[in-house]
């Protein structure tokens, strides 16, 4: 889990990972972008939040909580990404998972690890992925991103990105937003919901795919 807030100009980034007992991952990862680490893991983050005097939580009782308003489908894994440009030409990016289902304890995925799962910088732009985390940390996905975008459209440099999946398999989705406000967004998977909005056009569109965008 991660957040890039005011990062893109100066590249701070926090990230906590394997972390419980945690109430908001996103506030934790904040924190740390005025503080020296990037990623903290497992009993350190929880300390870290502690210390940053965030409200910690009964991970069991949590997950008991959430699990009974969920479907089957549901409890497995659920990320949400989101990169942003405020008015005064800042970038942010943030992401939270709640992983893979059936990974090993303590493993972690793209989603911590600045230039796989996410990255930020406001020359360039900002980029979050979400899906199969070894094949995105493996590939650099987000990375991918931020050199394509010197010379590709958002879209077609999430496209490019996610084109190098095909050598090693996997699937996935992501989302870019270049310093211009330019979005684009693309996915090798059957489905990937995405929602956007702008001040130029502040009615959100929503989209389970991108044949659904296409067909609109
Ligand atoms: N990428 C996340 C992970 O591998 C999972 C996801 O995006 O659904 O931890």
């Amino acid at each position: 889990m991660l957040r890039g807030d005011d990062g893109g100009r100066t590249l701070q980034r926090g990230a906590i990972a394997a972390a419980k007992g945690v109430h908001n991952p996103i506030a934790a990862a904040k924190a740390m972008l005025f503080d020296k680490p990037v990623l903290i893991a497992g009993d350190g983050a929880r300390a870290f939040a502690a210390q940053a005097g965030l409200r910690l939580c009964d991970p069991d009782a949590l997950i008991a909580v959430h699990d009974a308003k969920r479907s089957d489908a549901e409890k497995r894994h659920d990320t949400v990404g989101c990169v942003v440009l405020d008015e005064r030409g800042l970038l942010a990016t943030a992401v939270s998972t709640g992983g893979l289902e059936g990974s090993a304890a303590g493993r972690v995925g793209d989603s911590p690890q600045p230039g796989c799962g996410f990255y930020c910088d406001n020359n360039i732009g900002g980029a979050v992925f979400s899906g199969d985390g070894e094949e995105i940390a493996r590939m650099i996905l987000a990375a991918r991103v931020m050199y394509a975008l010197d010379d590709l459209s958002p879209r077609e440099a999430v496209e490019a990105s996610l084109a190098h999946l095909d050598n090693i398999g996997g699937e996935a989705g992501g989302i870019a937003l270049t310093p211009e406000g330019k979005v684009g967004w693309a996915h090798n998977s059957d489905h990937f919901a995405v929602a956007y909005a702008s001040s130029d056009d502040p009615s959100p569109k929503v989209y389970l795919s991108k044949s659904e965008e296409q067909n609109a």
